[in-house]
């Protein structure tokens, strides 16, 4: 793998507007950007203060930071080839898309569920990514980290990244202990769909069935509807069709984790709400249960459009929280404690959000 010499990577008194798909106004104390391993030894990452960032698009500045904030920003890809399968080791800075891309050109299949997810390679594995019935977990064969107690660098395998549903071991590091230098992913030469997620699976029988009608293909042909590309362009379509480009609405995607009850919960929730989407879940990390659609709650209570000053419900998805262009970190915090509590009160359950909300301390 090759890393490129970063030239000044610490500067101080930085504005982290830009660096978080959210973007309220920030600032950081010192903003260290890593480009090569050798980054990792600068003296700056011994301050305890730290904030790690790949793409910022799952994390939310509610204040300026007192500290130091990285930026990870390691390329690099490197295959082996092992006969049906690959191991690629990929830099943490690169991103998560244009590898999904790539991937997809050389016939390396097992992620392409996971297109048009932003953020950085680095990032992905922090909440275990997940989208259309697929989780990155699926793939890792090993994560890498630096260690900043240690200084030296350290694998974890699968089992000891500890994922489960939107989480790893490495959302519950204190101090941010470690910095994921590089994510490898086992991969296979043969593609298999992975189709069954309902809104995919209806969205690639309409379009067969399209296909059809038209001409265009034969009844054989419907199985290669799932090719991995048409399998790609659908998601494609179906995420932007939900989904604010974060180029052009400031938002980090889902804003709350579909919450996981206990059976009896979900029965007496369903008795009173029987339109309330349920699914039963086995997470390792928290045993049974049943994830219950943070959305439906949402959209129920008439949250969709809802402003608190720029700070606002998507239109098209109640779960995404959008900035419309000068929301304040004041106007989030009330839109957040608004749906939280209207979601407490109607249904007893308590909505977590999903991306990292940095404030610094009073
Ligand atoms: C429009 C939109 C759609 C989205 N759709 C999905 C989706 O379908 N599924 C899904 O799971 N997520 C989704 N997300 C959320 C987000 O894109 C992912 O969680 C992504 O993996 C975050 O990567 P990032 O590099 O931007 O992370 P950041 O926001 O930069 O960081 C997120 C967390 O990871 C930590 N971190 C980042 N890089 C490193 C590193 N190298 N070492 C250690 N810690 C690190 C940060 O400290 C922080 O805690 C979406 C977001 C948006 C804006």
């Amino acid at each position: 793998m090759r890393y490129r010499m970063a030239r000044d990577p610490l500067i101080h008194n930085a504005d982290l507007s830009a660096l978080s798909t959210f973007r309220l106004p920030a600032r950081a104390d010192q903003l260290l950007s890593l480009s090569s391993l050798e980054d990792l030894e600068h003296s700056a990452l011994l301050d305890p203060n730290l904030v790690i960032l790949g793409g910022g698009s799952n994390t939310v500045f509610l204040s300026d930071w007192p500290g130091l904030v990285v930026i990870n920003q390691l390329k690099g890809l490197s295959v082996r080839d092992e006969g049906d399968e690959v191991v690629i080791s990929v830099g943490a800075g690169e991103s998560w898309h244009g590898l999904v891309r790539h991937c997809l050109d050389q016939g390396w299949y097992g992620i392409e569920n996971l297109i048009l997810i932003p953020g950085s390679v680095g990032g992905a594995p922090i909440q275990n990514i997940g989208a259309y019935g697929v989780e990155i977990s699926s793939v890792i064969e090993q994560v890498i980290c630096w260690d900043r107690v240690t200084r030296a660098l350290k694998p974890f395998s699968p089992e000891a990244c500890q994922f489960a549903y939107r989480d790893s071991v490495f959302k519950h590091m204190p101090d941010h202990r470690y910095l994921i230098t590089q994510v490898d992913l086992r991969l296979s030469k043969t593609f298999t769909p992975q189709a069954n997620y309902p809104s995919l699976k209806q969205a690639l029988a309409q379009q067969s069935s399209r296909q059809v009608t038209a001409g265009d293909v034969t009844a054989d042909d419907l199985e290669a509807t799932a090719s991995a590309r048409v399998l790609a362009a659908t998601i494609m379509r179906l995420r932007r069709h939900r989904l604010p480009d974060p180029n052009r609405i400031a938002n980090v995607g889902s804003f709350f984790k579909n919450p996981i009850v206990t059976f009896e919960q979900a029965k007496t929730l369903a008795a009173t709400f029987p339109q309330l989407p349920q699914w039963p879940v086995s997470d390792p990390s928290r045993g049974q249960g049943v994830k219950l659609s943070a959305a439906w709650m949402i959209e129920h209570l008439g949250f969709k459009g809802k402003q608190i000053g720029d700070a606002a419900v998507y239109t098209h998805h109640a779960l995404v929280l959008i900035n419309q262009g000068h929301a304040s970190a004041d106007d989030l915090e009330a839109l957040i404690s608004e749906i939280t509590e209207s979601v407490s009160n109607a249904f007893g359950v308590s909505l977590v959000p999903e991306p990292q909300l940095i404030k610094a301390p009073a």
